[in-house]
C-alpha cells in the first residue's frame, strides 16, 4: 500500500476499506542476523535504514510494549540542528537533512514541519556566545540568523521584552528547525522497515543475553529465546536496565523529563521559541495545543511521570516569558526516562562483548537525532566501523577525556 493524494481521495469515495495495517504482526524466527533491542525511533530507524541502505533484512525489532510508547510518543517533538561543538554538528546536520526528505523517503506522513527555532538571549554575553554558535552553523550548512529585539516584537509581540529580569534582547533562529509529529515518525519508519521484510515483534521483552565464548547469540525474551547473529541495543531510558543484563556498566543516569500541553487556542506562536534565562521551551501544534516543556525532574528515576516541584518550576518560566500563558487552560502533562550521559552527548559504539552494539544516551534531544542515529547506528551493524558523522560517539571517550560537553558544564548529567 502506499499513500498518495489520489489514494485519499479514493479512498474518501469508497468508504475507506481500502486502507490495511501498516505493519503485520509475525511470530519471532528462531534466528536473525540482527536483533534490535527497543522498538522507539531510534530501533525503528536502524531497522529501516539496515534494510534500505544496507540490505540486510532477516532483521527483527523487539519492543517489550508497543510501537511509539516509549520516549519516541512522548517527546515535544522539536527537531533542530544548531549545534556548536565539531563532535555534535556534522551529525545533528546529517539528522537535518534527512528529515527534509523523511515523508519522500519513508511514504509517510510525518508531519515535518520547518517552522523555525528562536533562542533567546538576555544580556550581551549571551548574544556573544549565541552568535559564536551560529557562525559555527553557518560554517556546517546548518544556516542562522542573528535577530534583534525589533526582529523579535514583530515576531512574537506576546514575549515579555520589559520583564526588568530578564529583558529579552534578541534571539538565535535556525529558520530549517521545526516540529514532526513523534508517533508518525515511529509508525513510518516501522512501516518502511516491514515492508523490507523486517519483523516487527511488540510485546516481546529482552530479559537477558545468551552470551557463547565472549560474543552474545541471542536474546532470552518473554515470547522464548530468539538467536541472533548480531545484536543492537536501543532501549533510550533502560539502557542501565538492559545492558546490566549483559553484565555492563553505563557512564548514563535514568531520569525523568515532564512534558506539557495547553488546551487547543488559535494560532500564536510562530515556531519553537527556548527561553534563555531559564530552562523553557514552546510550541504549538497544529491542533492548537501549546507544547512546552523545561528542566529534568532532577533524581534518578525509571517512572514515566514526574513531581509537582518541576510542573511549578516550568510554569514559573513559562510565565517570566509570557505571561499569556496564564490565561490558557493545562491539558495534560506526562512524563518520559532520559538516559542522561556524563557529557550530554550520545553514544553509538561497539561494546567489549563480541557482535553486541549499543546505541543510547540521548539524553533530552534524542528525537531530533532519531534519522542519523538509525542510519549511523545501521551503518555499524552492517559495516563493523563507525559512521563519518558518529566517529566521536564512542564509550572511552569518558576515559580518554574527550568529552563532547555541548553546554559546558562538566560531568553533570542533570545540567546537561
Ligand atoms: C518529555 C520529553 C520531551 C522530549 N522532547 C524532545 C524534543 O523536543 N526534541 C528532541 O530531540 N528530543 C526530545 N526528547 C528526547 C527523545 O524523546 C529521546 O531522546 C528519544 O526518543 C530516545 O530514543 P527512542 O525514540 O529510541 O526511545 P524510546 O521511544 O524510549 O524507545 C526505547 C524502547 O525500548 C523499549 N525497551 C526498553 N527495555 C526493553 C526490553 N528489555 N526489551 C524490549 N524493549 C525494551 C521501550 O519500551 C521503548 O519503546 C524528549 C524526551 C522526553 C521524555
Amino acid at each position: 500500500m502506499t499513500f498518495s493524494g489520489f489514494k485519499v481521495i479514493k479512498e474518501a469515495l469508497t468508504g475507506h476499506k481500502g486502507w490495511g495495517p501498516l505493519w503485520r504482526t509475525p511470530e519471532p524466527k528462531a534466528q536473525y542476523d540482527v536483533v534490535i533491542v527497543g522498538g522507539g525511533g531510534h530501533g525503528l530507524a536502524t531497522a529501516y535504514y539496515l534494510a534500505k541502505v544496507y540490505g540486510v533484512t532477516n532483521v527483527a525489532v523487539l519492543e517489550k510494549g508497543w510501537i511509539g510508547s516509549g520516549n519516541v510518543g512522548r517527546n515535544t517533538t522539536i527537531i533542530r540542528s544548531n549545534y556548536l561543538l565539531p563532535g555534535n554538528q556534522p551529525f545533528y546536520e546529517f539528522s537535518m537533512k534527512l528529515w527534509e526528505n523523511l515523508e519522500q523517503d519513508t511514504n509517510f506522513n510525518s508531519m515535518v514541519s520547518q517552522r523555525g527555532i528562536i533562542n533567546l538571549f538576555h544580556s550581551d554575553g549571551q548574544r556573544d556566545a549565541y552568535r559564536r554558535r551560529g557562525n559555527a552553523m553557518m560554517l556546517s550548512g546548518a544556516g542562522a540568523r542573528l535577530l534583534s529585539q525589533a526582529d523579535l516584537r514583530e515576531r512574537a509581540p506576546f514575549l515579555n521584552f520589559d520583564n526588568a529580569r530578564f529583558p529579552i534582547k534578541g534571539g538565535l533562529m535556525q529558520e530549517r528547525a521545526g516540529t514532526a509529529r513523534h508517533d508518525g515518525v515511529a509508525w513510518g519508519y516501522a512501516r518502511g522497515a516491514d515492508m523490507r521484510g523486517v519483523d516487527i515483534i511488540q510485546n516481546c521483552e529482552v530479559t537477558g543475553f545468551r552470551m557463547d565464548a565472549g560474543r552474545v547469540t541471542g536474546v532470552e525474551t518473554t515470547r522464548g529465546v530468539i538467536g541472533a547473529g548480531k545484536v543492537g541495543v536501543a532501549v533510550a531510558g533502560n539502557s542501565g536496565r538492559v545492558m546490566a543484563m549483559a553484565g555492563r556498566r553505563l557512564p548514563i543516569e535514568s531520569q525523568v523529563l515532564q512534558a506539557f500541553v495547553s488546551e487547543g487556542l488559535k494560532p500564536v506562536i510562530p515556531g519553537v521559541i527556548t527561553f534563555g534565562a531559564g530552562h523553557f521551551y514552546i510550541s504549538q501544534s497544529d491542533k492548537g495545543g501549546l507544547v512546552f516543556g523545561g528542566d529534568l525532574d532532577g533524581y534518578n528515576s525509571y517512572a514515566q511521570r514526574g513531581g509537582l516541584p518541576v510542573v511549578e518550576d516550568v510554569l514559573e518560566g513559562g510565565m517570566a516569558l509570557m505571561p499569556m500563558l496564564g490565561r490558557a487552560r493545562l491539558l495534560r502533562n506526562w512524563g518520559g526516562i532520559v538516559d542522561m550521559s556524563m557529557d550530554g552527548s550520545p553514544i553509538i559504539d561497539r561494546t567489549d562483548i563480541g557482535d553486541l552494539y549499543f546505541n543510547g544516551a540521548w539524553n533530552y534531544g534524542g528525537f531530533k537525532a532519531t534519522p542519523a542515529s538509525g542510519y549511523a547506528f545501521a551503518h555499524l551493524l552492517a559495516r563493523d566501523e563507525p559512521h563519518e558523522t558518529a566517529r566521536a560517539f564512542r564509550f572511552d571517550r569518558f576515559a580518554r577525556g574527550y568529552v563532547i560537553d555541548e553546554k559546558g558544564v562538566g560531568a553533570q548529567p542533570n545540567l546537561h
